[in-house]
């Protein structure tokens, strides 16, 4: 395999035209440069050295994706059976629009608009999954739209929307190089996000004594090994440690106050607002002492001591944290914890300084979540369930007022349990392969191994099941293409795999 290692090797490649584009395989979202040779082969791939974000450099999985464009697993025609013990046959792309465009019809004609439904992906562009959501509320009247950042994200909306009042971060990369604290929580960054990662390397390796790195994980990672202090607690203790943190810097005095009087309301549920000496009254069971002996690991008192002094003195600190924090058991507690510190010390809104969770794709909150890519919110966040937001919509769409649904479509869950019950018959699965990636994943594997039985009672007497070889899922979770792949099950459910 020829892996271009540099961009000039990138340029020694025979491309004779480059064209640009975003990395879609981590959260990072590098610029890319595919470069092509004289028959329009891919041969290359290559930072954008213009982009912000990654400023020309690629880590090893952006530079080796052009292979997988001309991978001979890769599927460049629609593939389409009428009955699942059926050979799959290419068939043009006009047959398959036709096909799709008539069974969603079709469903919807027999069975109402909610028979239809959108499972799209953080990895679409925001052009797709904006347009998707436009068929499907617009002309299908229906707002049965997801997508997979309902899983891997919701633990990080949750958490931005109980402390701030508003999904996604307040600050970005450029943080970066502004920040004299770096606090990296449940995430090998090193790893999942590496462009990222280097420029935090980079900023350390320059101003080694200045900048800090604390890295609490509970795995020594190649994060780690830049970190000044690594926090190794047990899994599963993080929100002790969180919470002792905040009650150091309370105790010692380490909050900014003035931010606190001018932006934060300390509340004890939702609607009882407290003080923040009642706040920390309620971290009584978490001092340090206390703290570290349910954290375990190396974790001392005085280590969650130091990182709190670090946190809170810095000039800007940023946390980064990813899945070990989202896609844990009570991820929302966690992230408000995280932003807790943040808003205790001032740490926000300044240069340097931001409480950022890093994605596990590069469009989930520009895509999905802005563009309107879930069941309860239209583009803009704007929530379905309020009528003059729907109004908003309907004049931008130039649709009559009314024919957005008034009422939230089935989230992610509801709606494979739908498939499963055949309230759903027609579902559009795009760039995405949720037969790998739902969670209790395997009661829908159930469904899907009983209805390859050919013995399978009539449609009206069982519940229908999303028919979908594991196989062509496995295929299909690595082309992150736009093939369309289409399969008619024997009793007319109908998926579509783009
Ligand atoms: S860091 Fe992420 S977005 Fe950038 S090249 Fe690597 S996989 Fe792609």
């Amino acid at each position: 395999m020829n892996l271009p290692i540099s961009a000039s090797e990138a340029e020694a490649a025979d491309a004779v035209s480059w064209h640009r584009g975003t990395c879609r395989l981590c959260g990072t979202g590098c610029r890319v440069q595919l470069g092509l040779d004289g028959k329009g082969k891919p041969v290359a791939m290559r930072g954008e050295p213009e982009s912000r974000t990654n400023y020309g450099y690629l880590c090893m999985k952006g530079m080796m994706f052009y292979k997988i464009m001309t991978h001979p697993d890769r599927l460049k025609m629609p593939l389409y059976r009428e009955k699942k013990t059926d050979e799959f046959r290419e068939i043009s792309w006009d047959d398959a629009l036709d096909i799709a465009a008539r069974k969603f019809a079709e469903a919807k004609q027999e069975f109402g608009p909610d028979s239809t439904a959108y499972y799209g992906s953080g990895q679409c562009l925001t052009e797709e999954t904006y347009l998707f959501q436009k068929i499907m509320r617009a002309a299908l009247q229906t707002n049965n739209v997801e997508g997979n950042p309902r899983l891997c994200m919701a633990s990080a909306v949750g958490g931005y929307l109980t402390s701030f009042g508003a999904d996604e971060p307040i600050g970005g990369y450029d943080n970066i190089e502004k920040s004299s604290c770096m606090f990296l929580i449940g995430s090998n960054m090193a790893e999942a996000h590496p462009v990222i990662f280097r420029r935090v390397m980079r900023h350390k390796m320059n101003n080694r004594d200045k900048v800090k790195i604390i890295n609490a994980d509970p795995r020594i990672s190649a994060t780690s090994r830049i970190a000044d202090m690594h926090m190794q607690f047990k899994p599963g203790t993080d929100l002790a440690m969180l919470n002792a943190m905040a009650y150091v810097i309370i105790e010692e005095k380490l909050y900014d106050q003035k931010f606190i009087d001018d932006y934060a309301v300390f509340r004890q549920d939702k609607n009882v607002k407290v003080d923040m000496e009642t706040f920390w009254k309620s971290l009584q069971d978490y001092t340090p002492e206390k703290a570290a002996k349910i954290c375990g690991g190396n974790i001392t008192a005085q280590m969650i001591r130091d990182a709190a002094h670090m946190f809170a003195k810095s000039d800007g600190t940023m946390t980064f944290w990813c899945m070990g924090i989202n896609q844990r058991k009570r991820g929302v507690w966690a992230n408000n914890l995280i932003h807790n510190l943040h808003i205790l010390t001032g740490q926000l809104c300044k240069e340097g300084a931001d409480s950022f969770s890093l994605t596990g794709q590069p469009n989930a909150c520009g895509g999905v979540r802005e563009g309107g890519g879930l069941c309860h919110i239209l583009p803009g966040h704007r929530l379905v369930a309020k009528e003059k937001l729907r109004n908003q919509v309907e004049d931008a769409w130039g649709i009559p007022r009314g024919r957005i649904a008034p009422k939230p479509g089935s989230h992610t869950i509801k709606m494979f349990q739908q498939v499963n019950s055949a309230d759903i018959r027609a579902i559009w699965i795009n760039c995405t392969s949720p037969a790998q990636s739902l969670p209790n994943v395997d009661l829908y594997r159930r469904g899907w191994r009983v209805r390859t039985s050919l013995s399978s009672p009539p449609i009206s007497s069982r519940p229908k099941r999303l028919n979908c070889p594991t196989w062509c899922c496995r295929q299909l979770s690595t082309l992150k293409n736009r093939s369309l792949w289409l399969h008619r099950a024997p009793q007319s459910d109908y998926t579509a795999h783009g």
